[in-house]
C-alpha cells in the first residue's frame, strides 16, 4: 500500500518536505527550512534509509533551505527543473540533475507540470493516475510563469497556504493599486516570486518603477528560457527591463520600488526599508510574514502594510484542483489547524486530518 509522510509542511506554514513509499520507491519531495524561525522537517538524526532521489518542486527556501542535510540522508540525487537550478544560491542545488528529463523514479512513472508559482516551479505526480501528485506551491492566476492543468491521482498534497480565503488576484491588484496612490512606495517581495508581477502590475497602471538587480537577474533569465513563462510574459518582462530602473542602496525614494527580501532581513529590501520607515515611505508587504524578520514586527506595530497577494490557490482554485484531479485522499499542506478546519467547512473533499495518507 502506497504511503505519504508529511516530515514538514502538515498543520504549519512549511517546511516543505514528504516522503513518498510507493513501491520499490523511497522519495523525498522537497527538503525546506523555514519560513518561520527557520523551521526544519522532523529528520531523525539517523536519516530515513535508502532514498531513490530527492525531487524539489521550486527553488523556495522553504522547499530546498534544508539540502545540507542531503549528507545525513546517505546523499540521494537531487533533481531540480532548469530554472531552480540555474538561480540556485546553493550549490547542491545548481548542481541538482534535470527533473524535466525524469519520466521514472525508482521504476515508477514520474509527470511534471509547470505549476505558476515561480521559476521553474513544477507540480509532480509519481505512480501514474494511482499515485500520489503533489502541487508543490502553485498559483495560476499571476500570468508571468506557465502554469498546466493538474493530472487525475489517486492521492494529492495541495498547497492550501491560504486555506479557504476567497480573493482573487484581480480584487487585490486593485486593493494595492489603490494602497500605492500616487506613490512613493517600497515593495518587499522574492525576486524569484511574485516581484516581477508586482513590477508589471505597478507598470501598467503608470508607476515609475524600479527593480533589485536580483529581481532585473530574475527577469532576464526567464526571457532567456521563455518556455516557462506563460503566454505574452516573455514580451511583457522583456519591456519591463527597458522601462524600469535598477533600483541601488541609495536610490531616492520615488515612484514604485520592487526590492529583493520580502520580509525585509535579506536583499536589498534590508537596506532600503529602514531608510524608507525614516523618512515616513509607505512599504507594503504582500507575502507570508515569517516569524522572527523584521517586516511582522513592524506590521504589527502599524509602522508597514500588508496586503496579500495571491501566489498560491485561493478557494476557487482549489475547487478547480480537486475537479482535475479528483483524489481519493488530500492532505492539505501549508496550513495551521484553524485554517485546514476552515477549508474543510468551505470546500468539501476527502481532506487527510494527519500527516500521514495511505490508499
Ligand atoms: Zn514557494
Amino acid at each position: 500500500m502506497p504511503r505519504l509522510t508529511a516530515l514538514g509542511g502538515f498543520d504549519a506554514k512549511g517546511p516543505a518536505c514528504f516522503l513518498l513509499e510507493i513501491g520499490a520507491a523511497r522519495i523525498l519531495l522537497d527538503l525546506g527550512c523555514g519560513p518561520d524561525h527557520a523551521a526544519r522537517p522532523a529528520i531523525p538524526p539517523e536519516g530515513l534509509g535508502p532514498l531513490d532521489a530527492v525531487l524539489i518542486s521550486h527553488g523556495h527556501g522553504d522547499h530546498v533551505g534544508a539540502l545540507d542535510w542531503l549528507d545525513r540522508l546517505g546523499a540521494p540525487a537531487v533533481f531540480a527543473t532548469e530554472p531552480v537550478r540555474s538561480l540556485a544560491q546553493d550549490p547542491q542545488l545548481r548542481a541538482a540533475k534535470p527533473l524535466e528529463t525524469l519520466d521514472r523514479i525508482g521504476g515508477e512513472p514520474l509527470d511534471i507540470g509547470a505549476a505558476g508559482h515561480a521559476p521553474g516551479a513544477v507540480w509532480m505526480r509519481i505512480g501514474g493516475p494511482g499515485g500520489l501528485l503533489y502541487s508543490g506551491d502553485l498559483c495560476v492566476e499571476g500570468g508571468v510563469f506557465a502554469a498546466a492543468r493538474l493530472p487525475r491521482a489517486a492521492a494529492a498534497i495541495f498547497d492550501c497556504s491560504y486555506g479557504a480565503a476567497p480573493m482573487r488576484l484581480a480584487d487585490q491588484r486593485r486593493v494595492l493599486l489603490g494602497a500605492i496612490g500616487a506613490g512613493p512606495c517600497l515593495l518587499p517581495a522574492p525576486p524569484a516570486g511574485r516581484g516581477l508581477e508586482l513590477a508589471l502590475t505597478c507598470l501598467a497602471a503608470g508607476h515609475a518603477v524600479a527593480l533589485c538587480p536580483g529581481t532585473r537577474q530574475v527577469a532576464q533569465r526567464m526571457c532567456e528560457g521563455p518556455d516557462w513563462l506563460a503566454p505574452g510574459a516573455a514580451q511583457a518582462l522583456a519591456q519591463l527591463l527597458q522601462r524600469t530602473a535598477e533600483a541601488t542602496p541609495d536610490i531616492p525614494f520615488q515612484g514604485v520600488i520592487v526590492a529583493g527580501g520580502p520580509n525585509c532581513g535579506s536583499g536589498l529590501s534590508a537596506t532600503l526599508a529602514p531608510r524608507a520607515l525614516r523618512d515616513g515611505v509607505p512599504i507594503v508587504l504582500t507575502g507570508h510574514l515569517a516569524q522572527g524578520a523584521p517586516a511582522a514586527a513592524w506590521v504589527a506595530a502599524g509602522q508597514a502594510q500588508h496586503l496579500r497577494w495571491n501566489v498560491h490557490p485561493d478557494l476557487h482554485s482549489l475547487r478547480e484542483m480537486l475537479a482535475q484531479v479528483c483524489p481519493q485522499t488530500v492532505l492539505p499542506a501549508f496550513a495551521p489547524a484553524p485554517l485546514r478546519r476552515a477549508l474543510a467547512e468551505a470546500l468539501p473533499a476527502p481532506w487527510a486530518t494527519s500527516g500521514t495518507l495511505t490508499w
